[in-house]
């Protein structure tokens, strides 16, 4: 099938209109990001900031650029002046990090904080006691270029549908308790990115605002080309 045709599909099952889709191109060429475009795609994810790199300046002006891996700190600075969204901020550090390099390019780098709610032990992010610690520091409140506009969060990998749906609901349950506390001005709970090719159906019956699709898309991904 046509990457165009697989778009269609996929919006097709999509429960929730308002839902934005993320074509996820990591390791795709740039023909590809072009048929995904040309089919109304505005929105990429990739999770290397070597290919972002790369592939930005081939891309018209109005794509929007989201960073879904893990980033390092020493490469923040190649992307803070265009990417949308930071979808992995998996740490206070990363956090603090961004922050100091929005201030040299005088930019609010609009991020998420990536959630911990996978049962693997691989899965970057930060669990509850993480994040209250975050939240309650000076340290934080005395951030000023960042704007963390919701969570992130990837669920197991899994066959087990009913534990998917838990962990997303877990996630969208702490976004709403969240929402309703007191915060700083950076930071707004509007945006709730969870849901990949596998999964993105149920997170949206859960309440994903942002859905992160790739192989539904662009077809399965090979490695060892890539
Ligand atoms: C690769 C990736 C996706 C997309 O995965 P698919 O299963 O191909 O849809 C989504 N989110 C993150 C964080 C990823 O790394």
């Amino acid at each position: 099938m046509s990457i165009q045709a697989n778009l269609e599909s996929v919006k097709k099952s999509f429960l929730n209109p308002d839902c934005t889709l993320i074509a996820v191109s990591k390791t795709k060429p740039l023909e590809d990001l072009r048929e995904a475009y040309n089919a109304g795609i505005r929105d990429f994810g990739e999770n290397k900031v070597q290919e972002i790199q790369a592939k930005q300046p081939e891309m018209p002006a109005d794509t929007r650029w989201h960073m879904i891996g893990h980033l390092q700190s020493n490469k923040i600075k190649y992307i803070a002046p265009f990417v949308h969204l930071i979808h992995g901020v998996d740490s206070f550090k990363l956090l603090k990090e961004i922050d100091k390099v929005g201030k040299k390019i005088n930019r609010e780098i609009p991020v998420l904080l990536q959630m911990y709610i996978a049962v693997e032990e691989s899965k970057f992010g930060f669990d509850r006691a993480e994040l209250e610690e975050m939240l309650v520091s000076s340290e934080f409140t005395n951030l000023s270029h960042v704007k963390i506009e919701g969570l992130m969060g990837m669920a197991t990998f899994t066959e087990n549908q009913e534990q998917i749906r838990q962990e997303f609901r877990g996630l969208k349950q702490l976004f709403e308790e969240l929402k309703n506390r007191i915060l700083p001005d950076f930071m707004k709970m509007t945006e709730l990115s969870m849901g990949m090719s596998g999964d993105y159906q149920i997170a949206q019956e859960e309440g994903s605002t942002m859905v992160r699709i790739g192989s539904a898309i662009f077809g399965a991904r090979n490695y060892s080309q890539g």
